[in-house]
């Protein structure tokens, strides 16, 4: 027998095509007359139309949120949030928007509609992670847990292709870590399976024909069952050493999941074989990590470290830093093959 406790988390989810629209009285809904539109640079002109949407409840609109939720840039948009008396956020993109929405929350418990445009996942959980000279922390809050998500496919059309594959593979890390994680349970692994089998089958499609709904739809779904997965399964050592190589290095989040996840999965194969079993059926094979990492290969994916931007010495920094404050893991955490598996990983050498 296998004792968990399992917590469900309520959000509503609207999923379609053309759903953005709906977001004004998502808002209303929750109570908001003064809306915040959050948004990174290059999503600003979809928050103006946002804006123009919501009429008389737009209050205010930051388009400045960045990777890794910096808190300077929390406190940038707190300080429009007390001057432009904000009741509520609409956040419209990527984990980054996501997080500054989640962060802002965190300090004022406003309500929150967020409508995510690539496959994080980061909408579905009450987790927040910040950061500040160059440590990333990472928190569960109920408070961060947004109330309302809308997907809409048509916003992911315009992801680039590179970026759904990587983002498809955070997607499938979440998955991943719940098929091992200390609350798993058949919900979760069932939600877990079915989004790498899904995942895995929509990201070559994506690539050949990134205009075609179908498969960006699928996607989507999948990205919110991943989402449910790091929500309710919570995370072990590849979330952890991804969060650390982010504060640490400014990694770029997805591409660091999708380089990481391989050689994680290899690394705690023997450890976790039910976990192993699982995802070799959502991915029709017998050794999953070698075909997540050739899947990534196969699809223009960056597959080192080093090409993301990690410097060489960082290795035994990185192992360090994850041993003073380790994550829980099916298989121990030590560091001589901890550091030998991060070489791995930033040389781009196949996972074993
Ligand atoms: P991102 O939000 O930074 O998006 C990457 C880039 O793509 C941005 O410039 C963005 O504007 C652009 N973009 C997004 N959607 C687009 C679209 N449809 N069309 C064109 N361009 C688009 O990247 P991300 O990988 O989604 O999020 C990473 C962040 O999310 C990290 O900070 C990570 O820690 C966080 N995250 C948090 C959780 C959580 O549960 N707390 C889960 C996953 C990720």
């Amino acid at each position: 027998m296998h004792a968990f406790v399992h917590q469900g988390l309520a959000s509503k989810v609207i999923f379609g095509s053309g759903v953005i629209d709906q977001a004004p009285e998502a808002a209303a809904e929750l109570g908001c007359r003064r809306v915040m539109v959050l948004a990174t640079r290059s999503q600003e002109a979809g928050a103006g139309r946002l804006m123009q949407q919501l009429g008389a409840a737009g209050a205010a609109v930051f388009a400045r949120a960045a990777m890794h939720t910096p808190m300077e840039v929390t406190e940038e948009a707190m300080a429009i949030v007390a001057s432009a008396n904000v009741d509520g956020l609409i956040a419209l993109g990527g984990g980054s928007a996501i997080g500054l929405s989640k962060a802002i929350a965190l300090r004022t418990d406003l309500p929150q509609v967020v409508i995510p445009t690539t496959y994080a996942g980061s909408e579905m959980t009450p987790i927040l992670g910040q950061t500040q000279a160059g440590a990333k922390t990472t928190q569960r809050s109920p408070k961060v847990l947004p109330e309302a998500v809308i997907y809409d496919v048509d916003l992911t059309l315009s992801l680039p292709a590179s970026v759904s594959v990587t983002s498809g593979f955070n997607a499938m890390a979440h998955a991943a870590e719940a098929l091992y994680a200390r609350q798993g349970n058949r919900l979760l692994s069932a939600t877990a399976e079915e989004c790498i089998r899904v995942m895995a089958r929509a990201l070559p499609q994506i690539v050949v024909t990134p205009d075609d709904p179908e498969p960006r739809a699928a996607a989507l779904e999948a990205a919110w069952l991943g989402g449910r997965c790091l929500a309710e399964g919570g995370s072990a050592l590849h979330h952890r050493l991804c969060h650390i190589l982010g504060g640490a290095f400014d990694l770029p989040h997805a591409e660091t999941h999708t380089v990481l996840l391989p050689h994680v999965l290899a690394f705690n194969a023997a450890a976790a074989p039910g976990a192993i079993r699982r995802l070799g059926l959502a991915l029709g094979v017998e050794h999953p990590a070698q075909k997540l990492f050739d899947l990534a290969q196969s699809l223009g994916a960056p597959s080192s470290l080093k090409a993301i931007g990690m410097p060489r010495d960082g290795v035994d920094r990185v192992i360090d830093t994850l041993l003073a404050d380790p994550a829980w893991n099916p298989r121990p955490l030590e560091a001589k093959p901890l550091k030998t598996m991060l070489r791995r990983a930033f040389d781009g050498a196949r996972p074993r």
